[in-house]
């Protein structure tokens, strides 16, 4: 927490703004929608939910197809599984990690070849780090697909200085209690589009129609921050910039410490890419130093240190195993040669040096 959060519950508890909306969930999206500069913004009960209302909104039913990067944190694909429709998981490139555009269209052409056009993208940028947005844009474009940007660990990151999040049809946040802002569970659903953002308030809260009483046309969810939720969501507002500004520099003394041959660490490929390094990632190649990332993340461990592998991509996954994937090995590759390094934002400059030579120490019996 930063310090300011108890002020906006403990504002909520003093006027009795306990039950769900209130001037915190306006307040939280007003700092939201100021920040990543999108027009629109709703709070809801997480990025999942925030997912599942977008598909909603743009119409996925059962049978219909949803493309999804396979290299993600399985919140990513469930809401396309709930709405009944079938997921189409991506593979990556190796240079941003995250949805590869050459894949992504062959996909797109062989679906549609099978007369099973897909309606939707959800383009996760992954680790903060951003996907290559423009390539993809016009490939959706040019088969009118629509983008649903999972920009769960990516607040804060940019595309050509413009916030992840903002750049699709929808952008998704998490305020899960592992992501770079927290509030303790949430998410947020963004867009540029006000009656969809209004239609996600309307869903969110059961559908319920203006009337005196209940009534109801349409299936609802309950999916809104509480107000008092929102007020945690305000407070961490204020400590965003330094989250961001603290994951880089984590991001950096790893990059100068542990500047080894076979340890690549994913890099922004040129200026117009921004990350907030939600995570400090390397891959090992093992070939060059002799050690795998599972040995290293074991040495780890035996120093009190936790690091652990990167997300298992999804179409190796057993619940998504009857689903169509278009493959080509990079995120395969990183599942087995990759390592998230201890990436808090209250690690000292003292631990970061603790853990690089203890990373160092261990790669000594392999030269
Ligand atoms: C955390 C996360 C989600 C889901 O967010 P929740 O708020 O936990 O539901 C979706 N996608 C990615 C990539 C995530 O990391």
């Amino acid at each position: 927490m930063g310090g300011q959060e108890l002020d906006y519950v403990h504002e909520a508890f003093a006027s009795n703004w306990i039950a769900p909306l209130g001037p915190n969930v306006n307040g939280f999206e007003e700092d939201l929608q100021r920040y990543c500069l999108t027009d629109h913004a709703a709070v809801l009960t997480s990025g999942t939910a925030a997912i599942h209302l977008a598909l909603i909104i743009l119409g996925v039913e059962m049978g219909d197809e949803v493309l999804v990067s396979s290299f993600t944190f399985s919140g990513s694909i469930n809401p396309i599984i709930y709405q009944g429709a079938t997921p189409v998981m991506i593979d990556s490139e190796s240079l941003t990690w995250n949805c590869d555009p050459n894949i992504l269209e062959e996909a797109i052409k062989d679906r549609i070849s099978k007369k099973k056009k897909p309606k939707a993208l959800i383009l996760v940028h992954l680790y903060g780090m951003p996907a290559q947005y423009d390539e993809i844009k016009s490939i959706c474009d040019q088969y009118e697909i629509r983008i649903i940007e999972d920009a769960a660990e990516a607040m804060g990151a940019k595309y050509k200085d413009r916030k992840l999040g903002s750049l699709g049809d929808f952008g998704i946040l998490s305020f899960n209690g592992n992501k770079i802002i927290t509030t303790s569970g949430g998410g947020a659903l963004l867009s540029s589009n006000k009656e969809w953002i209004e239609k996600a308030r309307f869903l969110s809260t059961q559908a319920r129609e203006p009337a005196v009483h209940y009534e109801h046309k349409e299936i609802g969810f309950n999916y809104r921050m509480s107000n008092v939720i929102a007020g945690i969501g305000r407070g961490q507002m204020k400590v965003i910039d330094d989250r961001v500004e603290k994951k880089r520099e984590i991001n950096q003394w790893y990059r100068k410490l542990i500047n080894l041959e076979g340890v690549k660490f994913l890099s922004e490929p040129s200026s117009d890419f921004f990350s907030n390094h939600w995570l400090s990632c390397i891959q090992i190649d093992s070939k060059v130093t002799g050690f795998k990332a599972e040995d290293l993340r074991i040495a780890l461990l035996a120093e009190n240190i936790e690091s652990r592998p990167l997300w298992k991509p999804m179409h190796l996954q057993q619940a998504y195993s009857g689903y169509p994937a278009y493959t080509n090995g990079t995120s395969e590759n990183l599942f087995e040669t990759g390592l998230c390094l201890p990436s808090g934002t209250n690690l000292t400059s003292e631990e970061l040096e603790r853990i690089s030579s203890s990373f160092l120490n261990f790669r000594k019996q392999y030269q």
